[in-house]
């Protein structure tokens, strides 16, 4: 009998296989890991992913062409996202820098991103923080679950709402606490999946005294792909906080 089949050949994920995870600690580039005599990142590598900002927005809901990334009105149909930032188009260089900050061991992560945020507000105008700014507007970091955020020590949306909102001086709440990490769960209906998705976020108690006043509450998350994590985190917003205007920043979104 043939006993090895069910184990199989056991898997490493793609980011444990780069080799230049380890040697980040000693003055290597986050991305390429090229010596550097100072800073975190190479220079090439940073034009790569500075370059890979484009100034066309799309649509959060059906992912063509809209100017500043707002939702057409045609797509909003009670939904809540009214547009939101995009900082970096998706690519090769920009997953590789997302992969790397989440789970590989990289130097000052926090400079890393805040470097970056800044090198982005910096280099267009930014027409819809503009308009946040002038009213009442909150940051609210899309937290990562406690389990991860102890294996990691560092939350990239936490991260990324400090710079902006140092940038902005819009201020951080951080309102929404995680219940469980969202995956996907085959196997479940419609019904049952929906349920499951719209459990995942609870509001934090501090929220109720904090946001009596505000017009805007944009969300901060790291890597969007279907929405679906956007969608359950807006869901305990929309019920606590049916008027305000819901909009979202995020580092890059998968195409
Ligand atoms: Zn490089
Ligand atoms: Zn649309």
């Amino acid at each position: 009998m043939f006993l090895g089949c069910l184990s199989g050949p056991r898997v490493i994920p793609e980011h444990l296989r780069q080799p230049m995870l380890l040697a980040n600690f000693f003055n290597r580039s986050c991305l390429c890991g090229r010596h550097l005599k100072s800073g975190l990142i190479c220079s090439d590598c940073l034009n790569g992913i500075i370059k890979n900002t484009s100034k066309f927005g799309r649509c959060f809901y059906c992912g063509r062409p809209s100017v500043h990334n707002l939702s057409h009105s045609h797509c909003l149909n009670r939904r809540r996202f009214l547009g939101g930032e995009v900082m970096f188009d998706y690519g090769q260089l920009t997953k590789r820098l997302v992969i790397n900050l989440k789970y590989g061991l990289v130097r000052n992560k926090i400079t890393v991103v805040d470097f970056l945020v800044k090198k982005w507000f910096h280099k267009h105008n930014h027409p819809l923080i503009s308009s946040w700014r002038s009213q009442p507007s909150i940051f609210i970091p899309v937290a990562s679950h406690k389990t991860r955020l102890n294996w990691r020590g560092f939350d990239l949306p936490t991260t990324i709402c400090q710079s902006l909102s140092s940038l902005t001086k819009i201020p951080t709440i951080p309102a929404l606490k995680r219940n469980r990490p969202t995956r996907l769960r085959l196997g479940l209906s419609r019904k049952q999946r929906f349920k499951n998705l719209f459990t995942v976020f609870r509001l934090g108690t501090e929220i109720k005294h904090q946001v009596s006043r505000v017009n805007n509450a944009i969300l901060v998350d790291d890597v969007v792909t279907t929405g679906a994590t956007l969608t359950a985190a807006a869901w305990p917003l929309t019920r606590f906080l049916p008027y305000v205007k819901l909009w979202f920043v995020c580092f890059t979104r998968q195409s």
